[in-house]
């Protein structure tokens, strides 16, 4: 076999059948939400009034330490890295000596 050359044919591993047996495999897609805008019921809400018990495995809890935020639930990873970060901004500015 030709080694192949930057203009020769692309030929993906990406792109082949899997093998049988595997296609039963959970396959973790992106969530379809762009940050901030999430539509899933409770995520961004506020942590304290919610029954965390209730919330679906692998929801998160946030807060930060000195954020006028209170620590909220999120329906998944994406939306809670963009809730620290809208926390991290509502940490008030501590005059400096
Ligand atoms: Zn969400």
């Amino acid at each position: 076999m030709a080694a192949p050359s930057f203009n020769g044919r692309i030929t993906s591993k990406t792109k082949r059948a899997r093998p049988q047996g595997q296609g039963d495999l959970p396959r973790l897609g992106l969530h379809p939400e762009i940050p901030g805008t999430c539509t899933t019921p409770l995520c961004g809400a506020a942590a304290d009034g919610q029954d965390e018990t209730a919330l679906p495995a692998g929801w998160i809890r946030t807060g930060v330490y000195g954020s006028i935020d209170p620590d909220r639930v999120w329906c998944s990873g994406l939306c809670a890295t963009w809730g620290i970060a809208r926390a991290e901004l509502r940490v008030p500015a501590v005059p400096r000596a």
